[in-house]
């Protein structure tokens, strides 16, 4: 793993959280996308080298939505860059992981990701993400 890319938070509403994030660093987001299959709009602000992305369910059944039922606002995920992804899901699969996803899927900000369940990782969901390079 290279770096942590980002540290990603579940809101409820991005409009207000974008307004306490740009507070709170003292700058804007540089971006808002959503990701449709996976039912969050999401916005980065970068931090020196790292992001935060502030993520918001837009329908009830997704991640984002099961996860603030559960346990309300707050840290969602950690992300760390990784040189090959399919590199890193192998190596970490051997090492006993679990990976939510067999193969990387397109997620937010132009990235491959693979999630690992947070059952194998302490309680804390892990995102791989390598950036696509065109
Ligand atoms: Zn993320």
């Amino acid at each position: 793993m290279l770096k942590i890319e980002h540290i990603g938070i579940a809101v409820k509403n991005l409009s207000e959280s974008n307004n306490l994030f740009s507070k709170l660093l003292g700058k804007k987001h540089y971006k808002t996308e959503a990701v449709v299959s996976e039912g969050v709009n999401t916005s980065f602000f970068q931090v020196g080298e790292n992001k935060i992305e502030l993520l918001e369910a837009t329908k009830e059944n997704s991640p984002i939505a099961k996860f603030i039922n559960k346990k309300g606002e707050g840290v969602h995920h950690i992300a760390y860059d990784v040189e090959d992804i399919l590199t890193e899901m192998k190596r970490l699969k051997e090492e006993g992981f679990t990976l939510l996803n067999e193969t990387p899927k397109k997620g937010a900000d132009n990235k491959l990701v693979c999630f690992l369940h947070p059952k194998s990782t302490n309680g804390v969901l892990i995102e791989l993400c390598q950036e696509i390079k065109s």
